[in-house]
């Protein structure tokens, strides 16, 4: 695996394309010592991003959770994408834009610090391995738990709240799993590490209500293609125990896009008609 620093060609960084090993910051940045740092994952199908507008509106307003505001407008980032993804000559693959606070002041205060802003591109085809993807993952309900809307700005795409995240899929990989079921502070439901969740009972679609994780973007797009079929889809709050009332489980992310889960500890899934159709009609949403 080549390493994410040391590739070649370009990537953008605070309003020009860099050299890509050149795009570094200092180590005294304040996005690295209290993760004052937002991002985007933002998939390029046929070379086109999908959904670029709605992805820099919420790397916008996660910034604003964190009180700060991005350096550049929402069209001049839109168009730093589309640069990235051309000199980087991406046809299937995945971009990250960045935002972080710099250097100026070196506290948990930082009122004063400069907001920077990176986007780098690169090939990816997809998060799962295929195989994986058509006979579903296994999944480990995580001990670790999404935090209240008062404890944590959880609807900013933040990287600090990756940290329980990474955690959760390193304990569930080191036991044989893909990915961590993370319950909230309720004790329900929410998401995976990176993606949301979706199970479907008797032929309708549940889903946890968003109000202390990410909404995600293709969480919307499947919720309203599952609608285009009069499949219903309902957002409730989901207790652990009703996985066992389950047919299909589905997971849904910019990177996951709709893949479906065999096995949540005691619970096994079967991926059929619904899990089917879901990722035939993002598929061809995509790709539009
Ligand atoms: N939850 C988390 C924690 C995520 O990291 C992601 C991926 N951004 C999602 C949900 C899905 O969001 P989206 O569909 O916008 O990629």
């Amino acid at each position: 695996m080549i390493p994410f620093n040391d590739r070649s060609g370009k990537m953008w960084l605070d309003g020009e394309l860099v050299e890509w090993r050149d795009a570094k910051l200092h180590v005294l940045s304040h996005g690295l010592h209290y993760a004052s740092a937002v991002f985007e994952g933002e998939r390029v199908y046929r070379g086109q991003i999908f959904k670029l507008a709605e992805h820099t509106e919420r790397l916008a307003q996660s910034a604003r959770i964190l009180d700060f505001e991005l350096p550049f407008s929402l069209e001049q980032i839109n168009a730093a994408c589309n640069e990235v993804v051309l000199a980087a000559e991406i046809t299937d693959g995945y971009v990250r834009p960045i935002a972080w606070r710099g250097s100026e002041m070196m506290g948990v205060s930082a009122q004063q610090s400069q907001i920077h802003l990176s986007i780098a591109a690169w090939e990816w085809p997809t998060y799962f391995a295929p195989e994986a993807r058509m006979k579903g993952i296994r999944m480990q309900t995580s001990k670790w738990r999404r935090p209240s809307s008062d404890t944590a700005p959880v609807h900013s795409k933040a990287a600090g709240l990756y940290m329980t995240g990474t955690l959760a899929k390193h304990a569930a990989e080191a036991a044989g799993y893909a990915d961590a079921l993370m319950l909230d502070y309720r004790g329900l439901v929410s998401e995976g590490t990176g993606a949301n969740i979706f199970l479907v009972i008797d032929g309708k679609i549940h889903t946890p209500i968003p109000d202390c994780f990410l909404d995600g973007i293709t969480r919307r797009t499947v919720i309203a293609l599952a609608r285009a079929r009069k499949i219903d889809v309902i957002e409730r709050h989901i207790e652990p125990c009703e996985l066992g009332n389950a047919q299909e489980v589905l997971l849904t992310g910019t990177a996951a896009e709709v893949t479906p889960v065999s096995e949540i500890d005691e619970h096994t899934f079967v991926p059929g008609l619904i899990t089917q159709q879901l990722i035939d009609d993002y598929d061809a949403e995509v790709r539009r």
